[in-house]
């Protein structure tokens, strides 16, 4: 019965009674039968089916069955075919040796016994089947082999893929953390070159407004004051922002709604962007309330504002989105809790790597001299680092930028009116004798000028303890304004060792630095540099008022 991993098996003879015995005998083999009549149809027959083994009758009329076997063995599909002859002749030394030397691999005598041609058949259909199974199972294994290589390729490309971009991140933490610590040097050094520019301007300021005071009547005087007056304030108010990057800026955190603030400063960014860039805000239904300076980040999304600007001369969109994002411990520098973020998001040129790592280092700007300051990022970058917030940009060439701020989130509710404002009263000009303490010569003597052109007395101290002396020697002192970061003993230091046998003195730190220490419970007022004489006057209306 033929089965379905049943093997051809092609049997040749010219006499159709002697295939029909040959069927009879090998039928129960259960095998694939296939019938040749001649040499011709058992070449067909090969090569249209895949044979096993074949039984050649060695006496055909057309050729005998030793050249049928020499043309089936000259083709190299067949070179291997086992071939069983059958033959009438005896089985003599002759016929064994022509056999074998066509390459045939089995004789069967005639009479044929049906049994040894049955044996003979079956061993080789077997092997055939044997052959074929391997054959099947090692393109099988070859099939696996390859499966398991192309498999460990493949976990092997993963895995290099994933230590590539371990290590990218791990360069870019590095690299990020590199960073911080170059800002935080430049913040540094800016913060020093920035306090000593603030006592430079006090000088400057202050001198050039007592001039003013005196010749600015005449025509020519005053229109070269008044530009004087310009430049000074204009370095007065990058100094301000060098402050504010090196996060020593004077901050009056109040705790407030962003989206309000946002919301208010639309028709300003209208003013300040012009008709082609089309503003919209996101911001959001829910009112978040953050802890900052108001003012300060007015200031800051103005700037953000401006580069977008810059960014986008052929006009293009700004957007302004609020969210809340809770950050958990990974997402260092900020710590763990929940923010509110402000994005600023611009369809402009956007920055390339380089530009984008350096846009938030002080005096890095791409917009050459007269138009850039470099100090736009810095000031932003310093407000949130101070307000205990972050920045983050993302940026890519033709693709915009995106600079995204988080402010911690307040859970405390914002007062129900805005702090009385200083008050400012002719009692400010009654005459008091008021001491200047200032290290610095040229800051005391300029302060002290003011002072006096208001019509105040005034004494100077270069020092702390000077400043202690004068304060017991004369009892008339009414006020004392004091530099804090001075050699030897500080504005603080002072302020307490006054405290303590005159509690009643109204002392002003007056600084151009928020470098206080920590917990000072003093609640010293302060006033910072550069100061004007304005400032002045209306500081010692509200602490004489205060009083
Ligand atoms: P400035 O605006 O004076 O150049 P900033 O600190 O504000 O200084 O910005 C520094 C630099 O960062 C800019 O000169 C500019 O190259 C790049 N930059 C900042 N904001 C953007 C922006 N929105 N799109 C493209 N580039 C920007
Ligand atoms: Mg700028």
């Amino acid at each position: 019965m033929p089965n379905t991993d049943s093997v051809n098996i092609l049997l040749v003879d010219d006499q159709p009674s002697k295939l029909l015995s040959y069927e009879a005998i090998l039928s129960e083999l259960g095998e694939n039968l296939i019938q040749a009549g001649s040499a011709r149809e058992a070449l067909e027959r090969l090569l249209k089916y895949d044979i096993a083994v074949v039984l050649i009758d060695v006496i055909m009329p057309e050729l005998d069955g030793f050249e049928l076997a020499a043309m089936v063995r000259a083709h190299p599909r067949f070179q291997n075919i086992p071939m069983i002859f059958v033959s009438a002749l005896a089985q003599s030394d002759l016929d064994r040796v022509r056999g074998y030397e066509q390459g045939a691999v089995d004789y069967v005598p005639v009479p044929v016994v049906p049994e040894l041609l049955r044996a003979k058949v079956r061993v080789f259909a077997e092997l055939y089947r044997k052959t074929r199974q391997l054959e099947l199972l090692n393109a099988e294994l070859e099939r696996r082999v390859e499966e398991r290589t192309a498999e460990l390729a493949r976990a092997n490309a993963d895995l290099e893929q994933r230590v590539e971009e371990r290590t990218r991140e791990r360069e870019k933490a590095l690299a990020q953390v590199h960073e911080m610590q170059k800002l935080e040097s430049l913040g540094q050094l800016t913060g020093g070159v920035a306090h000593d520019f603030n006592n430079l301007l006090t000088t400057i300021l202050s001198n050039l407004d007592l001039l003013s005071k005196k010749h600015g009547n005449d025509p020519t005087s005053g229109r070269l004051l008044g530009g004087a007056i310009r430049s000074a304030e204009r370095g007065a108010s990058l100094t301000k922002r060098m402050l504010a990057f090196a996060r020593k800026q004077e901050l009056r955190p109040a705790v407030f709604d962003p989206a309000k603030l946002i919301a208010g400063m639309e028709d300003m960014l209208k003013a300040s962007l012009g008709p082609s860039i089309r503003i919209t805000s996101d911001l959001g239904p829910i009112p978040y309330l953050i802890r900052a300076d108001p003012n300060q980040l007015e200031l800051a999304i103005l700037n953000l504002a401006l580069n977008a600007r810059d960014a986008m001369p052929r006009g293009g969109d700004l957007v302004i989105k609020l969210r809340a994002e809770k950050v958990d411990a990974s997402a260092q520098p900020l710590s763990a809790g929940d923010y509110v973020c402000i994005s600023i998001i611009d369809t402009g040129t956007g920055m390339d790597e380089v530009t984008l790592k350096r846009a938030a280092e002080p005096f890095f700007t791409t917009k050459g001299v007269a138009k850039g300051t470099g100090l736009g990022l810095s000031m932003v970058y310093g407000l949130v680092a101070q307000s205990d917030g972050w920045i983050r940009m993302s940026s890519q060439p033709g693709h915009g930028t995106t600079v995204e701020l988080f402010f911690p989130l307040s859970k405390s509710s914002p007062p129900a009116k805005p702090a009385r404002e200083m008050q400012t009263t002719a009692i400010a000009d009654m005459p008091k004798c008021i001491l200047v303490v200032d290290d610095e010569v040229l800051v005391a003597e300029s302060i002290s000028e003011m002072l006096s052109d208001l019509g105040h007395t005034v004494h100077i101290a270069y020092s702390g303890a000077l400043a202690l002396e004068l304060v017991h020697a004369h009892t008339e002192i009414e006020l004392v304004l004091t530099d804090h970061a001075m050699p030897g003993m500080t504005g603080v230091e002072l302020a307490s060792a006054i405290r303590k046998f005159k509690p009643n003195l109204p002392i002003v730190l007056g600084s151009g630095y928020a470098g206080l220490p920590e917990g000072t419970d003093l609640q010293l007022p302060r006033l910072s540099k550069p100061y004007r004489q304005d400032d002045l006057r209306s500081l010692i209306a509200s602490i004489i008022w205060a009083k």
